[in-house]
């Protein structure tokens, strides 16, 4: 067993970064047989996986086949397809199931631990650190690193310097992290939000927060970005997994028009054909019913706010219907176009798009191909994934390559 580094023994690694994908790769590289020294600038580590998941921590994600996994990258799903082969989904659990974490999977694929408390993984990281003697160190902050030919000089916020023959950073989207990747020669892509809800103020909206419609499909107007899945309707515009993927997807776009612009909302996922088909067909079976009872799977609500949008009453006959009123009504179930004014905290799940240009780094090992020596993991990569558990497989895959190298070296 390794020791831990002393005053008089430094560290073959420090890791800068207190957080999941700091956390993964001390523990491998001192599994490894590397004496590692963890820095961590907050007075506590692990704290986003705290809160992560409404407290639960989706740790990861059913999907194991790297191929469909990389899909839910926005950024960063090609570079991770290798590494998912190395260390997946099924590397997490078991990872965490040989450490005495149970954990189940929901069924929408996302994976958490069966006590339901993030606490749980808390735990096991720290354990696991602590039996691979990882010396942690909280409350030091690291604001220069220097490379010295043998390795690295770095220097802390309260004055104390520390040298390592290797480096990882693992700071996340913290500005500082970005700086110090910068200053090693790292282009930084500009940070922004991904994984948000819209802002939508609409009357059709209003009195329904709290009604999804299981099976819609949202496109931002202008783009070529789409995607379907439950729409939620929020006190303040519209949420759930469709939007919350098409936020990651239009991160970007979203981002330079300044969080303005037309979401385009099918409410039930069908084409104004299938739509048709189902008017005729109640027109031909039920033509002496009203309108008041919804003939879709979406709630009764939903359905009583977009019928009233079309400007059709309750009592009007299904028989009754002109032509211009049934395509006013699959106007509004099947192309609804709502203004969308800003965005809000999704708060289950936030990450930041940006960070350490992919292409700068070596995916083998999460080395730099800028400064030998230095290695980076997590989200200070240019790496973000949509919600569901993958942006933490994103800081236990990478985590773990770069602890197994920096291990080897
Ligand atoms: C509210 C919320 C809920 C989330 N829930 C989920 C979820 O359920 N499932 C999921 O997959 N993802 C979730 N995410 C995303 C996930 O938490 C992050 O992608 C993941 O934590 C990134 O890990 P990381 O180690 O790269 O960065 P971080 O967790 O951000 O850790 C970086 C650490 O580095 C420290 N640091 C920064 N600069 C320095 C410095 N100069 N010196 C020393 N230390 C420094 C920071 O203080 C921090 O502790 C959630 C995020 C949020 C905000």
């Amino acid at each position: 067993m390794n020791a831990p580094p002393s005053p008089t023994s430094p560290p073959d690694v420090v890791v800068l970064g207190g957080g999941a994908a700091g956390f993964f790769a001390a523990i491998a590289a001192a599994e490894g047989g590397a004496r590692v020294r963890l820095l961590e600038r907050g007075a506590r580590v692990l704290t986003k996986v705290l809160i992560s998941g409404g407290g639960r921590c989706n740790v990861t994600n059913a999907e194991e086949k790297p191929e469909k996994l990389m899909r839910n990258y926005p950024r960063g799903g090609t570079e991770l397809r290798g590494p998912f082969t190395k260390f997946g989904p099924r590397d997490t659990r078991r990872w965490f199931e040989s450490r005495g974490v149970a954990l189940k999977t929901e069924e929408d694929g996302r994976v958490f631990p069966v006590t339901d408390r993030s606490q749980t993984i808390v735990d096991a990281l720290t354990a696991a650190a602590q039996g691979a003697n990882v010396e942690v160190r909280t409350g030091a902050a690291v604001r220069a690193i220097r490379p010295d030919g043998a390795g690295f000089q770095l220097d802390l916020n309260s004055g104390e310097s520390l040298s390592a023959a290797r480096v990882l950073l693992a700071t996340g989207s913290n500005p500082q992290g970005h700086a110090l990747a910068r200053a090693l020669g790292h282009t930084i892509v500009p940070p922004v939000p991904s994984l948000f809800t819209f802002t939508i103020k609409d009357p059709r909206l209003k009195g329904l927060a709290g009604v999804a419609s299981p099976r819609a499909r949202v496109k931002l107007e202008g783009t070529s970005l789409e995607q379907a899945g439950p729409v939620l309707i929020t006190h303040w515009g519209l949420s759930g997994p469709a939007v919350l993927r098409l936020s990651a997807w239009g991160a970007r776009v979203m981002n330079e028009s300044g969080y303005r612009g037309t979401l385009r909302v099918n409410w039930l996922d069908q084409s104004p054909e299938v739509l048709q088909k189902t008017f005729d067909q109640k027109r031909k079976t039920d033509p002496r019913k009203s309108l008041s009872a919804s003939p879709f799977d979406i709630p009764q609500r939903l359905w009583d706010s977009l019928r009233t949008a079309a400007g059709l009453p309750a009592e009007r006959r299904w028989a009754d219907l002109s032509k211009p009123e049934m395509s006013r009504l699959g106007a509004e179930l099947g192309d609804g176009a709502y203004a969308v004014t800003g965005k809000s905290a999704f708060k289950d799940e936030f990450v930041t798009s940006g960070g350490v240009a992919l292409e700068e780094v070596d995916f083998r090992t999460m080395e730099s191909r800028r400064c030998p020596g230095l290695y980076f993991a997590g989200e200070i990569l240019d790496i973000d994934g949509v919600t569901g558990g993958f942006n933490f497989q994103n800081a236990w895959t990478t985590g773990c390559l770069a602890g197994r190298a920096l291990a080897r070296r």
